[in-house]
Order: structure tokens, then sequence, then C-alpha cells
């Protein structure tokens, strides 16, 4: 039997992480199977699955270079087949017509649940039972004609020959519905394997209100697609032992149901960044390069007058601050003349006893340097501080602020070498007119 796999999602708006997470562990089940990832778009909702949320959902898929096997299914495209396995349901007493409520709005089919208890074995929650007294009967096509979801979701499975069902666990409760309309049906039932839900610190649903939730939201904050993909591989599943950083090819190797967990899984954005920075270190630095330009040049802090090198030597500095390509505009102050005072560290290293007169020495001594580098820089503030007094740190603080507004950043004197004498003093220079009463 050759597994088939599906991801099935209702394109209504924002793809969640729970439900792109949903497509990664499909994905991965039938690379690892040799099986085939099959996408089916649950259109049916006619007022929300508009071409736009259509689009977010194929972008998505497309950034994380998740590519199904074969065409996508439309849902919207399959009504008569929905409708005619309603009919079959109706010849073989499966179903029957009621005016539910007695509206005189028309009749609804529904379907004649078998009245016996349920179960079904799931692949990561184990053996599942519901008594027959909680599974009433339910409708599969509305007064309108139109096939409910369960039909749908069915139908479309058996048609797409869907060998496992994958999904999240807020269906569990359906699961036991579409298994008896597999069996009323005569086809096969699929395994099924219900994903844990991701949760937030709390313990409650991980939505929008607790930070970045949707694929847009990570792309558009700078994560590179394969660390979101590891990342989320690893939310509710594990390759048994530590290793976290895992290649597509190793993840593919490793996936099996059997080590999907099956309590909630807890997303943490802190996680999530590290790991970004672990697949940031590993880009060719081109590649790392390219993509923090395209967030300066969104951000209008692009400077074609600074060498082509440029980018290159202040990500050198920078090195692991620079987490997300979105990170680059932290350190503003390399690209722009114009970077904005931190008030607060004004106030504490600026207007702190003897700072602009340390910042004026400073000047005069970098000015007078033979060779502006690293070293040259940081070795004058020692000659400072040990000829005229005061700590080290005095002497670093009032620079740092003077040439970044801030007292955040990387090493101060391979930031100095970076930036030049020449606006090194300019800085020095407004910086003491600035603030110099
Ligand atoms: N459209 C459903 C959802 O997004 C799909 C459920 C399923 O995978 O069967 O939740």
């Amino acid at each position: 039997m050759t597994v088939r796999t599906r991801f099935a999602p209702s394109p209504t708006g924002q793809v969640h992480i729970g439900n792109i997470r949903a497509a990664i562990y499909n994905w991965l089940f039938a690379r690892h199977t040799g099986g085939k990832f099959l996408l089916r778009i649950e259109d049916t909702d006619r007022a929300r699955s508009t071409p736009a949320a259509l689009q977010t959902v194929l972008d998505a898929l497309a950034w994380l270079d998740l590519q199904p096997d074969e065409p996508p299914l439309y849902q919207s495209t399959r009504t008569a087949a929905h409708l005619a396995a309603a009919e079959e349901l109706l010849r073989r007493g499966c179903a029957y017509r009621t005016d539910k409520g007695g509206t005189g709005q028309g009749e609804c089919v529904l379907f004649r649940m078998p009245g016996t208890d349920l179960s079904f074995h799931d692949e990561i929650k184990g053996d599942l039972v519901k008594q027959a007294a909680d599974l009433p009967d339910f409708v599969i096509v509305r007064s309108d004609s139109t096939p409910v979801f369960h039909l749908a979701n069915v139908v479309d499975d058996i048609a797409m020959q869907v060998t496992h069902v994958i999904r999240g666990d807020d269906h569990v409760a359906n699961t036991f519905r579409h298994i008896a309309l597999f069996r009323a049906l005569g086809a096969p039932v699929p395994k099924y394997a219900h994903l844990p839900m991701i949760v937030n610190a709390q313990g409650k649903p991980y939505s929008k209100r607790d930070g970045a939730a949707y694929v847009g939201d990570f792309r558009a904050q700078g994560y590179l697609p394969a660390a979101l993909l590891n990342y989320l591989a690893l939310l509710g599943w594990s390759p048994g032992d530590d290793r976290e950083v895992l290649s597509r090819a190793e993840l593919i190797r490793l996936f099996t149901l059997a080590r999907v967990q099956s309590s909630p899984a807890q997303m943490d954005p802190v996680k999530l960044q590290w790991m970004n920075g672990e697949y940031m270190r590993a880009l060719p630095p081109a590649a790392r390069a390219a993509g923090c330009r395209d967030v300066l040049q969104a951000r209008g802090l692009w400077n074609d007058a600074l060498p082509a090198e440029y980018l290159g030597r202040v990500l050198d500095v920078l090195q692991e601050r620079v987490k997300l390509f979105t990170d680059i505009a932290t350190a503003a102050y390399f690209f722009t003349e114009d970077y904005p005072y931190d008030e607060a560290v004004v106030q504490k290293r600026l207007r702190a006893p003897g700072a602009l007169e340390r910042l004026a020495a400073a000047r005069s001594a970098y000015a007078a340097l033979t060779d502006f580098s690293a070293r040259s820089t940081e070795q004058a503030l020692r000659d400072l501080a040990a000829a005229r007094g005061a700590s080290f740190g005095d002497w670093v603080h009032p620079v740092r602020v003077a040439v970044s507004g801030t007292a955040i950043g990387p090493s101060l004197f391979h930031l100095l070498e970076v930036l030049g004498r020449h606006r090194v003093l300019q800085r020095l220079d407004k910086t003491l007119a600035r603030f110099t009463a």
C-alpha cells in the first residue's frame, strides 16, 4: 500500500502555525514512507474562501517548500460528487430526509449513525471510544442542498485514496462520524493521527494574542523558512535524542508518527529565535547579507554610498546578534548618521560628571591615531584611563553612546573600526556639540 497523506486547509485568512505544522507532518510522513503528499483546498465556505486567502495558503506552502505531489483538489468543484454520495447513502438506508425543526424551509439529509459505540485506534492518542448515546444522527446535506463538512471531507478522502489522515486534535470528535461515513459508503477507513495542540506558556491554545501565530508573520519578521520548518517539526515530535538542528533530509529520515507526543506542545518563541540564529550562522555570507539588505532597503536605511563589502563587515561585527534578518534594523546606526539617542542612556552616560570631558579627550586621541583600528582605538582609551583616572568603562560608555545612540551593541572597538575614523570623529563632534550646554 502506498501511503497517501493530505493537507486539507480551509482558506479563510492567515495560516496558523498549528495548520502548517499539520502540513509539515503530512509531508514528512509521506516523504519518510516514500508515499504521496496531497493538497485539498476545503473552500466550500464561499464567503470566507477568497482568492487572497487561497493565495496565502499556497504562498505559505511554497515558502516552506512543501510542494504537493499532485495538483490540488478544490473541494468547491466537487459538490456533485458529495451530493451523489448523499443519494447513495439515502438509497442504502444510511441516511434520511427530514424537515429539521419543521420550519417548512425544506428538507435536509441526515446521516443515520449505526447506534453502537464506535472506536478507532489513533496513531498518536491510542485507542479512542465513544458511546452510542453521544453519537446522534447528523446533517450531511443542508436544506439549501449544500453538503456539510463531514460529508465533503470523507467523500474527498475516498476520492483521493487517502491512507493516513494527519490533522489537529480539534477533529477527534468528528472522526467518529467520519469513520461511520466511510463504512456506510463501503470505503476502507484510513488511519488517523491527531496532532497535539500548540499552546502558550499558560497551556492555553496559542493564538495571535500570544505573539506571531501565522506563517506570514514569521516571514515578515525575517525568519528563514528552513528554521521555521525545523522548529515546527520539533513542536510535538522529537527524533528520540537531543538533536535539534536537523536538515530536511534528516527530518524525513527520522520522522515517525510513533514519536509524535500526545500532550500539548508549548510554543517557545525564544527557542525559535535561537533556531533561526543557527540557520543564519550556517548561511553563506552573501545570502545573509542579501536578506539584511532587503530589510534595510524596505526601511529606507540602505545607503548606496557605502562600499559594497560594508554590509558584510557589519555582519561580521554583529555576529550572533543578527538572529533574524530584521535584527539588522536594531543596528541602524551603522547605516545612517541620523540615528536616535536613547534618552535614558544619554542621561546615565553622557550627563554623568566628567563624561563629556572624557569624550572630548577621546576625540583628540582618536584624531591623532596613525592607524585607526579596533586595537588602536581600544589602546587609546586604556592609555587615557591610566593617565587620567576614572575606570575604563567610564571612558568606553560615552564613546559608545556618542557613535550609536544606545548602550547595546557589539564590541565597541570593532564598531569603531567598521565606521572608520572619519565618521567616528564626525559623530563625536556632533554629540559633543549637541550635549554640551
Ligand atoms: N479543513 C479542515 C481544517 O482546516 C480539514 C480537516 C482535515 O484535515 O480533515 O481543519
